[in-house]
């Protein structure tokens, strides 16, 4: 049986439950950090040669999936971020600002 991966709350077959899937991408906005010449370039690809290619492609895309039960999924629509302090409740229509 499926269970909820934030609560732990059993979800049986045909219950209602939500799959929350969270992308993370490197936002690269086309500017290299340093706009130098072809041989500074090069330098830099040897760097990247050097680097174990699953850490690097971790860096730059990951993808996780969550189970979530209907309380949990709207816990996790109101904060997604978690930004949301410990102990103070979300008031009415969000924080104030
Ligand atoms: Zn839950």
């Amino acid at each position: 049986m499926s269970q909820c991966d934030r609560c732990g709350a059993e979800l049986p077959p045909g219950s209602l439950k939500y799959l929350i899937t969270i992308h993370v991408t490197a936002d690269f906005d086309g500017v290299l950090p340093d706009q130098g010449d072809m041989d500074d370039l090069e330098a830099f690809m040897r760097t990247l040669d050097g680097v174990d290619p699953g850490s690097a492609g971790r860096d730059v895309y990951q993808a996780q999936g969550f189970l979530l039960c209907p309380a949990c999924k709207a816990s996790f629509l109101a904060d997604p971020l978690g930004r949301a302090r410990t102990g103070e409740p979300p008031g009415p229509g969000g924080r104030m600002h």
